[in-house]
């Protein structure tokens, strides 16, 4: 039993093969998914998934690579947050990578995320890239640790990772683990506690070894948790049990019967 902790099966290239990408999680054992939001306007595909389906979540949040879009208040997230679907606030965060210039923007919309979080209770989704020690730095600054959450795609160093563990936060990886050259990244997944680990694809981005390159899909976190258990070694078992009890506690779910 395994869980995409981190996804968009919204997107295109997932939504419009739904029935083949739900029958595929099946076949892999993955039970559950977290459909991931990037805009408000995006926001109502991502709950109708989540609505359609028993085994599928929803979060809501903006994407800090999307710079043209409407503001947004605390107010309106928390709001829609209220739906029992929704188990998240995000994806949120920094991105000095895809953009630059003045991004105190970015800055600004994170810290309205992270009250949004605080006020709603539920756990935050973060994105960082290019950004670690000002996202960090933003986290303690607003108080991310009274609510937790989790580092998503996490690619920065076990410094980093130990950090964001000592403000409650999970550290999930995705595919970019199975990458031949993500050395230092497969020495952060020896490191990183059992129990404070997440598994998830990114899809439809980010596809693992042997699919690098393909169209990317929640039954594929599969090879995602096969390389930390070799990385590990320990058995796939001991990583799939780890990391779905993490996720049905991290978002204050009922853990499933297995
Ligand atoms: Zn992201
Ligand atoms: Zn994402």
């Amino acid at each position: 039993m395994l869980v995409d902790s981190h996804c968009h099966l919204n997107f295109p290239e997932l939504a419009d093969n739904m029935q083949a990408v739900l029958q595929a999680m099946q076949g892999n054992g993955v039970t559950h998914a977290l459909c991931v939001s990037v805009t408000l306007e995006k926001f109502p595909e991502v709950l109708a998934v989540a609505e359609a389906h028993d085994n599928i979540y929803a979060s809501v949040g903006i994407h800090p690579d999307y710079e043209d879009i409407p503001d947004f208040t605390v107010e309106e997230l928390v709001s829609l947050a209220r739906n029992p679907k929704v188990i998240a606030i995000g994806e949120t965060g920094l991105d000095y990578f895809r953009l630059s210039g003045d991004l105190e923007w970015q800055r600004e919309r994170f810290r309205l995320h992270i009250r949004a979080a605080r006020q709603s209770g539920k756990p935050l989704i973060i994105h960082t890239r290019s950004a670690a020690e000002d996202t960090l730095r933003v986290m303690r600054e607003e108080g991310a640790d009274q609510v937790g959450g989790v580092m998503h795609c996490f690619t920065e160093s076990w410094e980093i990772a130990e950090a964001a563990m000592e403000l409650g936060f999970y550290i999930s990886f995705s595919g970019i683990v199975t990458f031949k050259n993500a050395a230092a990244l497969k020495e952060v997944a020896q490191k990183v506690p059992l129990e404070r680990m997440l598994v998830e694809t990114d899809s439809p981005y980010l596809a693992p070894v042997p699919y690098r390159g393909k169209t990317n899909q929640p039954a594929f976190v599969k090879h995602v948790a096969e390389e930390i258990a070799s990385l590990r070694g320990i058995s796939l078992e001991e990583v799939a049990e780890a990391t779905t009890r993490n996720f049905f506690e991290l978002f204050k779910l009922p853990q499933p019967c297995s």
